[in-house]
């Protein structure tokens, strides 16, 4: 029902903007401005969490608001280099207006790349619903001939994920995986929760014995099993990798005791930070994922 009412258009309109949604949301979200991110980040940084940002928004309607949503990245890159940051960007293509113009969106991500890259930083790829697995897969292929500092997150759940790692493989790629938030048919993808943790550990075994082996160039663990964490934990030493080489991924607001553990523990840990006014979708998304968030949110309704 979460993910059904995450497309919903009426609710998106009118949800968005009663207040007590508005304060729940804080809870994923440190608020919609640029400078509130950075002002997380250097939160994180104290901790010796890095940082990856993400502007929410997705499926535009002008191409126009896609070159506005670059722009929006352009300054976020240059805020990152002047506060002394280590802080990554990660969008959907959507938003830069892949459905509207396929060749303009690779146009903006490419300038997006070539700036992230004169100051060592890095742009990543969200990865959306299964109508753009196979677009989004070959706009990195095309992506990652030209940069080496750009990564695709891919989902543990979609049946063809393992065979979408084997075809990246040959060009050195940097991916964060993930077990998948849209609501996809059982044709493609597994649902039950044990199915879905066993394919996410087997892409992790392959992705980290690649990354060993020199075959990737990063692997990140995007997800707040951290039970799940642990049990791949042991691979690195099978494969010879130093821990620190496992990069774990969280989202900002959640499990936030958890990611100081892995710091205190070696590992490399980051926290995907979101902002902007399109928040709607995403944290109906958010919500789907815990149900038990939903009596978080209706909480706020009390003073
Ligand atoms: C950094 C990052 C980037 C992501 N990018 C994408 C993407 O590009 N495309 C995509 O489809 N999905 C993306 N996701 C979402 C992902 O697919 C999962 O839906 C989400 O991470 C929940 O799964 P989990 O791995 O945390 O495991 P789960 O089994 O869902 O959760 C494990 C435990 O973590 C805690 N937890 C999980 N989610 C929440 C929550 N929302 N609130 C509170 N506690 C929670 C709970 O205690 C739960 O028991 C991303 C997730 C992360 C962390």
């Amino acid at each position: 029902m979460l993910l059904w009412a995450a497309r919903n258009r009426w609710l998106r309109d009118h949800l968005s903007h009663w207040w007590w949604v508005r304060r729940a949301v804080r809870k994923f979200m440190p608020g919609e401005q640029r400078s509130d991110a950075l002002a997380a980040a250097e939160r994180y940084k104290e901790a010796g969490i890095f940082a990856v940002f993400t502007l929410l928004g997705e499926n535009l309607t002008e191409f126009a608001e896609g070159e506005a949503v670059a722009a929006e990245y352009q300054r976020l890159l240059a805020d990152v280099v002047e506060r002394k940051l280590h802080g990554e960007i990660s969008l959907k293509l959507t938003q830069l207006g892949f459905d509207i113009d396929a060749e303009g969106a690779y146009r903006l991500f490419d300038q997006l790349a070539v700036e992230a890259a004169s100051t060592g930083n890095w742009v990543w790829i969200d990865m959306e619903g299964s109508a753009y697995t196979e677009r989004t897969v070959a706009f990195y292929e095309r992506a990652l001939a030209a940069h080496q500092n750009v990564g695709l997150c891919l989902q543990a759940y979609l049946l063809r994920t393992p065979a979408d790692v084997q075809r990246l493989l040959p060009k050195k790629p940097a991916i964060r995986l993930v077990k998948g938030a849209y609501d996809e048919p059982a044709s493609i993808a597994l649902h039950k929760r044990t199915e879905v943790s066993a394919a996410y550990l087997a892409v992790a075994s392959m992705m980290l014995e690649a990354l060993a082996a020199g075959r990737m160039s990063r692997a990140i663990l995007a997800t707040h099993d951290t039970e799940l964490v642990g049990r791949i934990a042991g691979f690195p030493a099978a494969f010879g990798l130093a821990p620190a080489r496992i990069e774990v991924q969280m989202l900002y607001g959640i499990r936030a005791a958890e990611q100081r553990r892995l710091v205190a523990e070696g590992y490399d840990a980051s926290a995907l930070i979101a902002y902007g006014t399109y928040w709607y979708p995403w944290y109906m998304r958010r919500l789907a994922e815990r149900p038990a968030n939903v009596i978080f949110a209706l909480r706020q309704l009390l003073p």
